[in-house]
């Protein structure tokens, strides 16, 4: 299973998807951009960028 960073559009593979043990908030790794992206869909897997916690987002 692959599908797209939302950052980079650089394929991202999902093996666990294909086994069926992905799980919603999961977290997986772009290896274009090393963006953490959080599974917030499992049909079709969809990703979006996950907030980084070392990060100051200037709330
Ligand atoms: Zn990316």
């Amino acid at each position: 299973m692959v599908t797209a960073c939302p950052e980079c559009e650089s394929p991202v593979d999902a093996p666990a998807a294909a086994a069926g043990a992905l799980r919603l908030s999961e977290l997986l790794e772009c290896p274009g951009c090393r963006s953490e992206l959080e599974v917030i869909a499992l049909t079709p897997v969809t990703l979006a960028l996950a907030p980084d916690p070392e990060e100051d987002w200037g709330e």
